[in-house]
């Protein structure tokens, strides 16, 4: 029995199980991961002052290159892959209790599965700072291609970013509950395509593993939570998932 035969039949007999998602999960789909070989940080060091919420509110210049950044973000072209696809028939086999995502990219949503909690947030939707008025992306977006840099809120004139989740702000309460409550009740715990280096996010493997779930990591590259995995399925999740997922959906009914 191979490592792959072993989570295949973890698999197909888990009552529930919950996928971490990280970023991995989409550069199949064009979107490059952070930490990744060809990772937006790996490459450029400089980029992760865009992500810190102290120098977004900071400098007007680290606002209008995250605008420009947003605006041509790959996540409004890209496509879900095989991996995507795979947990939705994980989903429709019934077995999927929810998919806690670190991404931003609404890809989980667009393959077709429907309980997706998106830790950090979405790109899809932007949100003033000061008054918490939240409106669709495109409709920012629209006021960018109309000549604005930095657009202030609407309504009080705030800084406005996209609804993600920064370095330095705080995840929604009610989206990490709902996320550790799964990871509490689940039997088998997915951590696919992310470096299990972010927190809390990456805590929900101890959540799982301290509640007797079986963890199992999908990652081309080597993760802290190796050590307590009983596996790490070392490959390209758009291959390695479809294969793990495709005799629980055989089985369902
Ligand atoms: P990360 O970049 O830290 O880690 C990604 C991991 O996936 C790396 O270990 C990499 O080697 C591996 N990987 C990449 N492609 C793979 C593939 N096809 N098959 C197997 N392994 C692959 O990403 P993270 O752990 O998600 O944490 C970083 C933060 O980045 C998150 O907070 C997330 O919000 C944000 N982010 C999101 C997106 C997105 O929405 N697609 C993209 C970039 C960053």
């Amino acid at each position: 029995m191979t490592d792959l035969d072993d989570v295949r039949e973890w698999v197909a007999s888990a009552r529930a199980v919950v996928a971490l998602t990280g970023a991995g999960m989409s550069t199949a789909s064009g979107i490059p991961d952070f930490r990744g070989p060809q990772g937006i940080w790996t490459r450029s060091p400089e980029a992760q002052r865009l992500s810190s919420i102290d120098e977004y509110v900071a400098d007007a210049e680290v606002r209008r290159r995250s605008w420009a950044g947003r605006r041509d973000h790959p996540a409004w072209h890209a496509e879900p892959n095989a991996g995507h696809r795979a947990l939705v028939d994980l989903e429709h086999g019934g077995r999927l209790l929810a998919i806690a995502t670190q991404n931003i990219d609404g890809l989980h949503q667009r393959a077709g599965n429907e309980q997706v909690l998106e830790l950090h947030g979405s790109i899809r939707e932007s949100i003033c700072l000061s008054c918490g008025d939240r409106r669709p992306m495109g409709e920012t977006l629209a006021r960018l291609d109309a000549g604005e840099s930095d657009p202030p809120c609407l309504l009080c004139g705030g800084i406005v970013k996209s609804a993600t989740i920064s370095f330095g702000q705080p995840l929604d309460r009610a989206v990490l509950a709902a996320a550790t409550y799964a990871a509490s009740r689940c039997d088998l715990l997915l951590a696919v395509g992310s470096s299990l280096s972010v927190h809390p996010a990456a805590g929900l493997c101890d959540v799982a593993v301290s509640h007797g779930a079986r963890l199992v990591v999908v990652n081309d590259a080597p993760t802290p939570y190796d050590g307590i995995a009983a596996v790490r399925l070392d490959g390209r999740i758009e291959d390695v998932l479809p294969a793990v997922v495709g005799v629980g959906s055989d089985l369902t009914p």
